[in-house]
């Protein structure tokens, strides 16, 4: 299988994150799975994952997915992934590879559009449809020629096609939170121990309130230090829903 790279990179015995020896792929072309996992490492990026012959294809995409046709996105291509990191959401300690806060941002299915996906891969030019909770319709990722290429890695761009589910509108931004807890990426370290301000830097920022405003006051308190964690905790328990 594929996930050489991917294991080479990471101590299963230090990391949450699942070692894919679990299950391998069918090949059921049915119901292909699809994620884009925000990930707020070294640098803030969305991982853009496609279910292909048994692992997740993976990019990573520093600015997340546009669903504006005229906006192309950096997409570069990284190490497969296990089919089963579709539902990790959670904190890689730091000092592991990738270490950092880790969101489902948006999961569902998909569908190729290429009619032969092996051969559209190595041409660099896959059209496809999504079917998620935030990315819906068609799409396409194409492999450019351009810098990144010389590491191994090559570098890709993902952009939206025109189609009735295409808008001009900012839905990282506008929709920040976790398609499987709804939780932003602050509230998943506070609750999963990881680093609760490094990772609130990957939240869209604090809109100013007027003093005693409930939200200002909660978001302000998940950026505390990490040595008032548990305070916090408390506090945050007893004043949310
Ligand atoms: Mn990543």
């Amino acid at each position: 299988m594929a996930l050489n790279e991917y294991r080479k990179k990471r101590d299963f015995s230090v990391t949450p994150e699942p070692s894919g020896d679990g299950r391998a792929g069918e090949g059921n072309t049915a119901r292909l799975i699809y994620v884009v996992q925000k990930h707020r490492a070294t640098q803030l990026h969305y991982d853009f994952r496609l279910e292909w012959s048994g692992t997740l294809l993976s990019w990573a995409v520093p600015k997340g997915p546009s669903v504006d046709p005229s906006v192309k996105r950096l997409a570069m291509q990284v190490e497969d992934h296990p089919i089963d990191y579709a539902n990790f959401e959670g904190v890689i300690p730091e000092g592991e590879y990738g270490g950092g806060t880790v969101m489902v941002w948006d999961k569902g299915t998909w569908e190729p559009e290429s009619p032969d996906v092996d051969a559209a891969l190595k041409k660099g030019d896959l059209k496809f449809s999504l079917h998620g909770e935030k990315l819906i319709g068609s799409w396409v990722l194409v492999r450019t020629r351009g810098f990144g290429s010389s590491s191994g890695r090559s570098s890709w761009l993902l952009i939206k096609h025109r189609d009735q589910f295409a808008l001009e509108r900012d839905i990282a931004g506008d929709e920040p939170r976790s398609a499987l807890t709804n939780r932003l990426l602050a509230e998943i370290a506070r609750d999963e121990g990881g680093d609760v301000e490094k990772a609130a830097t990957g939240d869209p920022p604090v809109k100013k309130a007027a003093t005693g405003d409930r939200a200002a006051e909660k978001a302000a308190s998940s950026r505390a230090p990490k040595s008032k964690k548990a305070g916090v905790r408390k506090h945050q328990r007893s004043s949310s829903r």
